[in-house]
């Protein structure tokens, strides 16, 4: 079984650029692992930590209960997949898919065996002596899970995989990697900056910043209980309002509304509110317990729409459904909000408060 393990893990480039800066954290087997972030926040590095093509500044990567520091990235029996897909443009989809097994030379018929089932189940048949140049970008990158796939390894490491794909193609491939892995009972290391991507497919999302892991847990719990300002703001789209309010006693004022928080000593003036676009209602109907305010723009999006609302101190985004009132831009509205929907955070720390 091959449990992945990262023990304190460091990666210092120069004084000031930390890519990896500490990170713990364990994979089990079969389970899908996002490291989630914004580009440049050291996804790749870590990446590159794992499978050996860096080496640590500081501590220790474990692959099955063994140490592998000091391993050959080509002897760490990892299977990475790019995001260039980086296939050999002279070889066919076969060549390219078995490339690895002829060089450990591997008996040609377990070649075949493996090459054939990993074409099945990736639709790949048809394609086996096509050049990558022959290929759209899907299917090369389905070469590309294939070539990782018949290795058969103990750990699975995928960076952006799907980030050269259109949009339509993108879903696809999505949902047939998450089938895919599913059957594979292997640690699964995925890299994305794409939030979508992340909470389908993990069980588990780590979500990096400035080299650290800022929560590390289920995609609902990232979604529903943020652990800092950067979680909030970075899952959710469109991105979760947040309110830097001054605090009168255990209370803040947003528009015309005193919200209570339950804080027995607060000591900082200031505190940080939180409420997500989809937890807002919207009526035109004047409700005197409800915020006022005053639509500023709408935005279409079939289903829905996006409605910025400026209230007394602040704006805010608002996801409508369509079949919510007929609304224009310059309509005063009622927003109705909903304690158990609000999330706190600390002025000073970013992080979360429960209130
Ligand atoms: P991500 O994959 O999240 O976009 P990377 O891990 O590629 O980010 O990079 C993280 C940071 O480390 C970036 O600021 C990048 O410039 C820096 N970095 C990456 N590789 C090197 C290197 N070989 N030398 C110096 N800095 C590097
Ligand atoms: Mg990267």
């Amino acid at each position: 079984m091959a449990k992945l393990e990262l023990q304190n893990l460091r990666k210092q480039y120069r004084s000031d650029v930390i890519p990896v800066n500490d990170i713990s954290l364990t994979v089990e087997d079969g389970e899908f692992l996002t490291l989630l972030g914004p580009s440049g926040c050291g996804k790749s590095t870590l990446l590159r930590l794992i499978a050996g093509l860096e080496t640590p500044t500081l501590g220790t990567v474990i692959i099955g209960n063994k140490n592998v520091n000091h391993v050959a990235p080509g002897e760490r029996n990892i299977a990475m997949v790019f995001q260039s897909y980086a296939l050999y443009p002279h070889m066919t989809a076969a060549e390219n898919i078995t490339t690895a097994l002829r060089l450990k030379k591997m008996p040609p018929e377990e070649i075949n065996r493996r090459l054939t089932e990993a074409a099945t189940t990736l639709e790949l048949t048809n394609l086996l002596d096509r050049k990558p140049g022959q290929m759209s970008g899907g299917q090369r990158q389905r070469v590309a899970l294939a070539r990782a796939l018949v290795r058969d390894p103990e750990v699975f490491l995928l960076d952006e995989p799907l980030s050269n794909l259109d949009a339509l193609l993108r879903e696809q491939v999505r949902s047939q990697m998450k089938q895919l892995f599913k059957t594979q009972n292997k640690p699964v290391v995925y890299v994305t900056h794409d939030q979508t991507e992340a909470m389908t497919l993990s069980s588990r999302v780590a979500v990096l910043y400035k080299g650290k892991v800022q929560q590390l847990d289920t995609p609902s719990r990232i979604y529903s209980h943020p652990a800092n300002e950067f979680v909030a703001s970075f899952v959710g789209s469109p991105q979760m309002n947040l309110f830097t309010l001054r605090c009168q006693g255990e209370t803040v004022r947003l528009g015309d509304n005193i919200i209570t928080f339950n804080q027995d000593e607060f000591p900082n003036n200031h505190i940080i509110l939180g409420i997500r676009p989809e937890h807002i209602s919207l009526t035109t109907v004047e409700d005197t317990n409800a915020i006022k305010g005053q639509i500023i723009l709408i935005e279409e999006l079939g289903k829905e729409k996006l409605v910025s609302v400026k209230i007394d101190n602040c704006d805010l985004i608002i996801r409508a459904l369509l079949s919510q009132d007929n609304i224009q831009e310059g309509d005063s509205v009622y927003l109705g909000l909903s304690p158990k929907n609000f999330h706190w955070f600390d002025i000073s720390t970013g992080q979360r408060i429960n209130c």
